[in-house]
């Protein structure tokens, strides 16, 4: 049977990056840049003021203190926005907003904390040196300097530095469009009647959520029923889009027809079963280079699977190259026997112990049991030939809620 390691090989090899197309830079965050972005402007483009106060010559308040202030005649005043049009002459100073530029013949601002203004004239009791306050024109980037590699993955300083150079549109990795298709004749829209024997399709949503937090874009084809050639139609459409997720009818069962169906549809089917748990019934093939995920129906395995294949696979098309969950060690806080022969993802929960990691199963591991994903911090991951992890001893932990949110809390921040 095909591995956890095998089944994440195969798919890796067989999805390749998508083109790039040119966005908003608004539109830009979480994308893989596909250019250099060098600067086209100096920023900040002039000499400015970083605070409220004066600007002067520093060589007429040299010698200012507390007890000998010296006194300036006010020139005029600037604010961010305007420029000054008067110069700062010897024994002069024009009064400065944070912003603004820096008047000829300045040298140095003064904060206005330091000053007392009478009428015309400002006296200054101190100043802070030559050149103080006054952000220098390229301080930040200099024209020409490439200030962002190809490659990279945008964060919003990086979205908020673009637009300071005053590039308007960026060549990113294009974001694929990923088909759901639920299959089975117990599912029900979520505002449906709850009928004996009917299901929600929480596998839809499931889906095009952990689609949308990785930046693809889903395109839900509602439920299917269990029908050989509804399911063929259904996946025959689907397959317009640059990948496809169907949900449910992979395992063994009498109606489990979506392997047939995607064979029927073109899909050249590369394997159904993975030796793992949860997710057994995990299929996967591909027509050309598209990729094809038959997750199982069961929730929890669902969305197991979605984090250990589709995942990495989308990131890969979407040109990134950190494809894989972050992970950490973890110390078991009780015994946790776990199954011979599969490798097997264990919800837990994790608090920290003198700076380590401790965790402790969620409870039942069902794979229908979705709430005790929904409480889990993270995946103990138990290899093929282990059978017991003992209390005590350390496993890897797939981090599934790495939004600092618990970890701030645990670790007293
Ligand atoms: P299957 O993989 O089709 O054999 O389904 C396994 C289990 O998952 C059954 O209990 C189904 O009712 C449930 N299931 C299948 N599809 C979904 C879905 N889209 N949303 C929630 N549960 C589902
Ligand atoms: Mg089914």
């Amino acid at each position: 049977m095909t591995t956890v390691n095998q089944a994440v090989e195969l798919i890796l090899e067989t999805v390749t990056s998508l083109p790039s197309e040119k966005v908003a830079v608004a539109e830009g965050l979480g994308r893989v840049l596909c250019e250099d972005v060098r600067a086209r402007r100096d920023v900040p483009s002039f000499a400015n003021s970083a605070m409220d106060g004066f600007a002067v010559r520093w060589s007429d308040l040299a010698g200012a203190s507390p007890s000998k202030p010296v006194s300036l005649r006010i020139r005029g005043e600037v604010a961010a926005g305007g420029v000054s049009r008067k110069r700062v002459l010897p024994g002069t100073a024009v009064r400065i907003m944070t912003g603004a530029p820096v008047p000829a013949g300045a040298d140095a601002i003064v904060r206005v904390e330091y000053t007392e203004t009478h009428g015309e004239r400002v006296v200054a009791s101190r100043t802070d040196g030559r050149g103080s306050h006054i952000r220098l024109a390229g301080e930040d980037v200099r024209k020409g300097q490439l200030v962002l590699e190809r490659g990279r993955v945008l964060s919003v300083a990086d979205i908020g530095l673009m637009a300071s150079i005053g590039k308007a549109a960026v060549r990113v990795r294009r974001r694929p469009a990923v088909a759901i298709v639920a299959t089975g004749d117990e599912l029900i829209g979520v505002g449906d009647r709850p009928a004996p024997g009917k299901v929600v399709n929480s596998n839809g949503y499931t889906l095009s959520s952990a689609l949308r937090e990785i930046g693809a874009i889903p395109k839900s084809f509602g439920i299917v029923r269990d029908d050989r050639s509804s399911l063929a139609a259904a996946f025959s459409a689907a397959l317009a889009c640059d990948a496809l997720i169907t949900s449910g009818g992979v395992s063994v069962g009498a109606y489990d027809y979506v392997k047939d169906a995607l064979t029927d549809a073109g899909v050249r089917m590369r394997f159904w079963k993975v030796a793992q748990r949860p997710g057994h019934p995990m299929a996967f093939g591909h027509r050309g280079r598209k990729p094809v995920f038959g997750l199982p129906g069961n929730p929890v395995s669902s969305l197991v699977c979605f984090f250990l294949y589709v995942r990495p696979a989308l990131l890969k098309m979407m040109g990134h190259e950190n494809l894989f969950m972050p992970v950490v060690r973890a110390k078991m806080a009780h015994d946790i026997k776990t199954a011979p022969n599969l490798k097997e993802f264990i919800r837990c929960r994790l608090r920290e112990e003198n700076g380590r990691f401790l965790a402790s199963s969620t409870g039942t591991q069902s794979s229908g049991a979705l709430r005790s994903l929904s409480l889990a911090h993270g995946l103990i991951v138990a290899r093929e030939e282990q059978t017991l992890l003992r209390k005590g001893s350390h496993a890897p932990v797939i981090l599934l809620d790495h939004r600092e949110r618990w970890l701030q809390r645990e670790m007293g921040f």
